[in-house]
């Protein structure tokens, strides 16, 4: 009789060679990287959205699993996954949030970091607003956006502008990310009230 393998397939499924000296079961291959699993079931959606299509998590976000998790094997939100893969680290005590309001929405470009309190906020917000009157990107009104520049202006430091109390301004945190960021209206840094 060959001797058993006694260290499991390299792939993360969990079983065992059949024979000693092997590091795959006959068949098996490395696992992807769950990044790269992610990226195997997403479409582009009309809205612009990144769309993943495979199993979610209860709570409806992506729920990204290769082979089997503690056993070489790995599971991830697919948001957080994208975000990590394409932005960064994601610093302890902060969520993953969609500017797009989709759960299975991984596109880069739609997600952003907040507390919880703002994920709280953001829902809030959106909720108030589904009658689709009012789409997260839509602009506020310009006295509003000018008067969130006003309390950015001058701030530093990596996100400075998370900790703008959108609400406050009737803003959604994402609607002060993308005033601060330059991408909505905003008047030029420095400007003072009455300049706009
Ligand atoms: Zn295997
Ligand atoms: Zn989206």
């Amino acid at each position: 009789m060959p001797r058993r393998a006694t260290e499991p397939c390299a792939c993360g499924c969990g079983g065992f060679p059949s024979q000693y000296g092997y590091e795959y079961i006959r068949g098996h291959r490395p696992l992807p990287s769950l990044y790269e699993r992610l990226m195997q079931d997403v479409t582009r959606s009309d809205s612009g959205c990144l769309e993943w299509s495979g199993s979610l998590t209860s709570t409806g976000y992506p729920n990204i699993r290769v082979g089997v998790p503690g056993k070489g094997g790995a599971r991830g939100k697919g948001h957080r996954v994208s975000y990590e893969h394409n932005i960064g680290p994601i610093p302890e005590g902060l969520w993953v949030l969609h500017h797009c309001d989709n759960r299975v929405c991984v596109e880069p470009l739609h997600l952003f970091l907040g507390t919880n309190t703002d994920n709280v906020a953001d829902m809030v917000n959106k909720g108030r607003n589904q009658k689709g009157e009012k789409h997260w990107n839509a602009r506020l009104t310009r006295e509003a956006a000018g008067r969130i520049w006003l309390e950015y202006d001058g701030r530093t430091g990596p996100w400075s502008w998370s900790r703008i109390n959108a609400p406050r301004f009737g803003a959604t945190t994402s609607q002060v990310y993308h005033i601060v960021s330059g991408s909505t209206w905003a008047p030029k840094r420095g400007q003072k009230e009455g300049d706009w």
